[in-house]
């Protein structure tokens, strides 16, 4: 059976997708075959919208912190799918939506998608990952030749339609002197800035 939410601490994950356009170097997918003791997440088959609202909204929602979508791939890959998930759990319940991304959706939808968020998304994530171009691309090995510029696009757009943007980089990847700079990068481009914890 797929699993298309799973729990990390008090939060409901959603899984919708085992696509991404990045490749990285860390992925939690190249250690395992799930997340945070979570059963399988590969899918064999991506679920359908309706099946994704319907596995979210079987949750007591109110006993969660926040829905996040993440997945064991980039869920904005599934952006129709996300929005449409996300309404019907807004009009249910007030949890807080965040989505994880890679911040390469307008890419890959060769549109500006920001604008879909508004009102439904409280807070996007986005991996930042380096503060330089040349080392992004080492470790993420991003599909796109513009995945950097487009990333920090995409968290500029996001800032004008979501309330909290937060940009991440993961302690231990990058050079401790080089979250400094990180921090002026996210501040540039209307996020904060969250250094997790390679786990996490
Ligand atoms: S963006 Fe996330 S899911 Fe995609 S390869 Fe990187 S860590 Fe894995």
């Amino acid at each position: 059976m797929e699993t298309i939410t799973y729990k990390v601490k008090n939060s409901l994950y959603v899984n919708m997708t085992n696509r991404c356009t990045s490749n990285c170097t860390f992925c939690i997918r190249s250690f395992g075959d799930g997340a945070y003791g979570s059963p399988s997440l590969w899918l064999d088959k991506e679920p359908t919208a309706d099946q994704i609202a319907e596995e979210v909204l079987s949750h007591d929602l109110n006993t969660f912190d926040e829905l996040v979508f993440c997945g064991y791939g980039e869920p904005t890959m599934r952006i129709d799918e996300l929005v449409y998930t996300a309404k019907k759990v807004k009009a249910v319940s007030d949890i807080r939506i965040r989505i994880n991304t890679n911040g390469h959706a307008n890419l890959y939808h060769k549109k500006d998608i920001t604008p879909m968020l508004e009102g439904i998304i409280d807070v996007v994530s986005v991996s930042l990952n380096s503060a330089h171009k040349e080392q992004y691309d080492k470790v993420c090995r991003p599909a796109y030749k513009n995945a950097y510029e487009a990333m920090l696009e995409f968290t500029s757009l996001s800032s004008a339609h979501v309330e909290q943007v937060i940009m991440s980089v993961v302690r231990g990847t990058i050079p401790d002197e080089e979250i400094e700079l990180c921090e002026k990068i996210a501040k540039e481009h209307g996020a904060t800035l969250r250094v997790r914890e390679f786990d996490q």
